[in-house]
């Protein structure tokens, strides 16, 4: 029976698997913030020349509004400002890190395409995500089942 011998990921590997993963839901939140943040300037833009029409008061308040919706459709696009490039949140991090802490990489022995197993026990089994075969794992070795 064919088998192939996994490796221990590398320390760098197991630390951007963890940094992507704890990012991604960062992102989206952070995409959210913009667009909601965007809608918002062009509401206050609109206001601000709502204003412009009413005498003295308004012209007053409408260019606040209008520079203050400026600024904020600006702020909406620079990374960071809104979770893009926040520090990811450091306890998730460590606990994912912890979690991938024993991740091993190899081929899968029957498709030969390149997986990886979080083993959290010595043995068990695993679906090949290329393939969907069933696989057995018995320390670094693996084994189709
Ligand atoms: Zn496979």
């Amino acid at each position: 029976m064919k088998s192939s011998t996994f490796k221990p990921c590398p320390q760098s590997y197991i630390d951007n698997e963890a940094a992507a993963t704890v990012k991604k839901p960062e992102r989206k939140e952070g995409f959210y913030n913009s667009v909601l943040l965007f809608m918002l300037a062009f509401a206050m833009f609109v206001m601000g020349f709502v204003l412009l029409l009413i005498p003295v008061i308004g012209w007053i308040l409408g260019p606040i509004l209008i520079i203050g919706a400026m600024l904020l459709a600006f702020f909406c696009w620079v990374p960071g400002a809104f979770g893009f490039l926040k520090p990811a949140n450091q306890r998730r991090l460590a606990g994912t890190k912890h979690h991938y802490r024993n991740m091993m990489q190899g081929n899968c022995p029957i498709c030969d395409s390149l997986i990886n197993i979080m083993p959290t026990k010595d043995t068990g089994t695993l679906n090949c995500p290329s393939c969907k075969q069933l696989l057995q794992f018995h320390g670094t070795t693996v084994t189709p089942k």
